[in-house]
């Protein structure tokens, strides 16, 4: 091609930047683990979060094989945690049950394990905020010699009852400072923490300490069913971008996973679905 057609060249715009989306199964919540990865792969997708349910007996390092073979990472396991119990006997089999998912993470390739930290509403919270403690140092030992992370999420504080007594990130940090250990860290979700007015001090904060490992993106909508009726990036409330632009300054250069528990979702056709998804993302997050 000579030098005068090379200024003619048509105003071709730049592909979409997917390469740090990713999508959790639970997303996607009909398709099977193997159509979730062909389809997310096929979308453009760089990442996928697999939730236990969804592996269903599958044996883990074939699927973490499969996942890599599609092009996608696993970027991380969904869900450990729920230590708290008020019977000694449901707190020991917690922890029993967080080294084999922390098992399963490392068979997967995976990471990170998410730890949603649970909470006994039979008890209270200062109890619960105790036993999550004690469980997490129980099974840290155990990340370590399997290589996987371990990444608190706190939850809003509607989940306090039942779901995690662990409700902001200042205490997700207050909690990772108190163990000291490289392989505990933070996860932020914006649905569980948007409201905080402290938010981006305390994103700043996990940042500095090298403990910023996961950003689960989604949006808030009301009236709201708290417990499957997430929305689309841009559908809700949610400062989505200032809250990435916090992240992004404290050091965050990891996925942006899109983690959408809805039922109505899940009723729609899925490939259309992860085409909004994808262009949800692109415009709005
Ligand atoms: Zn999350």
């Amino acid at each position: 091609m000579c030098a005068a057609h090379a200024n003619v060249q048509p105003n071709i715009a730049p592909p979409p930047d997917l390469s740090r989306l990713c999508i959790h199964t639970v997303t996607t919540r009909p398709w099977s683990l193997d159509e979730a990865i062909a389809h997310y792969a096929l979308a453009g997708v760089s990442g996928i979060t697999v939730w236990r349910d969804a592996l269903a007996g599958d044996e883990p390092r074939a699927a973490g094989q499969r996942i890599r073979d599609a092009g996608l990472a696993p970027v991380s396991l969904c869900r450990g945690g729920f230590f708290p119990a008020r019977a000694a006997g449901d707190r020991a089999a917690a922890i029993d049950d967080n080294r084999r998912a922390i098992d399963v993470a490392a068979a997967l390739g995976a990471p990170l394990l998410v730890l949603v930290p649970g909470a006994d509403p039979g008890q209270p919270l200062d109890v619960s905020r105790g036993q999550i403690r004690e469980g997490i140092e129980a099974v840290l030992p155990h990340a370590l010699a399997a290589g996987v992370r371990l990444g608190v999420e706190p939850l809003h504080p509607m989940y306090a009852a039942t779901r995690s007594a662990i409700n902001t990130l200042r205490q997700a940090n207050e909690l990772c400072e108190a163990l000291d250990s490289p392989w505990l860290g933070a996860v932020v979700d914006v649905y569980h923490l948007w409201w905080d007015p402290d938010l981006g001090r305390e994103i700043a904060r996990a940042g500095a300490a090298g403990r910023l490992w996961a950003f689960h993106i989604s949006d808030w909508v009301t009236p709201t069913d708290i417990l499957t009726d997430r929305a689309l990036m841009g559908e809700g409330c949610i400062p989505i971008r200032q809250i990435r632009g916090w992240m992004e300054r404290a050091g965050f250069d990891g996925y942006h996973e899109v983690e959408i528990f809805s039922t109505r979702r899940w009723t729609q056709e899925q490939r259309a679905y992860l085409r909004e998804i994808v262009a949800a993302y692109l415009a709005h997050s």
